[in-house]
């Protein structure tokens, strides 16, 4: 038996950074310090509604669990989950029933909107013959329901479950696309969002799952069949890689990240706050992401 190294008792997780093996409650003590501290880096106004992103899946069970136990007292009146079910057949059905029964367990109020309800159709019928695009249309959709739903139900920022691999797979992926306005942090400001937050952005997706695993509360659950076409899925398997050879990369270029966005911050204003041409929508070119995608979909007409 591997043990602790704080303690005697039987260790369950080992942290190649640092050479540490943990326990299960020294595991839960890490993981719950790192998101107290990034939930107290952010400037949050005295009870202030927070609506959280909650698919269901891990990462987001994780969060809400975690920001239920930070709150306290107070977590019931500070947060409402929301679920978006966006039509994947054979694989939202399952995710948005362990998002009830989380919810309900937590006493949290829970909104479920959907697509169809939102947009007029599914996803799964938007990617007819443009399955490889799903992510993209999928990420705009969802990111307008859950935007939208927030400030609905009167929350003044919108938290996400983004551990650290998501994070630094992000950073990455701007960087293969060249997209210099999110790598250097000017996209404008005023763009009629909420503020969104990532407590959980400096724990790492192995954290997470043991945590899950230790608190028993997440259950196998089928993944989404479109992540087999998604850019962050190479992404993804080429951080693994590098991670488990260079332990701390994500860690690295996460801080590599904020550093360049402090340094630029100073230098560059933000860009331009403009108006879609088509929808008025506030943008930062001429034309808003939601329209590029209906464009793409052939979907123009649609727009509601
Ligand atoms: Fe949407 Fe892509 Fe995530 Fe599936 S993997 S839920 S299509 S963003």
């Amino acid at each position: 038996m591997i043990a602790c190294d704080r303690c005697n008792e039987h260790a369950v997780y080992f942290s190649r950074g640092d050479g540490a093996h943990l326990c299960g409650a020294h595991l839960m003590e890490k993981v719950e310090a790192k998101t107290a501290g990034m939930l107290a880096s952010y400037t949050l106004a005295d009870n202030e509604r927070i609506a959280v992103a909650l698919s269901g899946g891990k990462d987001s069970t994780v969060l809400l669990w975690l920001m239920n136990m930070l709150l306290g007292k107070r977590a019931a009146d500070r947060l409402v989950a929301i679920t978006v079910d966006e039509g994947i057949r054979d694989y939202r059905d399952e995710t948005l029933a362990a998002a009830r029964r989380l919810t309900h367990r937590l006493g949290i109020r829970h909104i479920i909107v959907s697509f169809q309800d939102l947009f007029g159709a599914d996803l799964d019928s938007l990617l007819i013959g443009n399955r490889e695009r799903a992510c993209s249309v999928c990420g705009v959709y969802r990111r307008q329901a859950l935007q939208q739903t927030a400030v609905e139900a009167g929350a003044g920022v919108l938290a996400t479950g983004h551990c650290l691999d998501d994070e630094a797979q992000s950073v990455l992926m701007n960087y293969l696309r060249g997209d210099l306005t999110r790598i250097a942090g000017t996209l404008p400001e005023g763009t009629g969002y909420i503020p969104r937050i990532k407590p959980l952005g400096r724990v790492s997706e192995k954290e997470v799952v043991v945590y899950g695993m230790v608190a028993s509360l997440l259950s196998p659950l089928p993944e989404c069949p479109y992540t087999a076409h998604a850019l962050r899925a190479e992404v993804r398997r080429a951080l693994g890689v590098l991670e488990y050879r260079f332990p701390g990369t994500m860690l690295r270029i996460v801080e590599g990240e904020a550093d360049l966005k402090r340094t630029v911050s100073g230098m560059v204003p933000p860009s331009a706050l403009s108006k879609c041409d088509r929808c008025g929508a506030p943008c930062s070119g001429t034309i808003c992401q939601r329209c590029k995608i209906e464009d793409l979909l052939d979907r123009r007409g649609n727009l509601q």
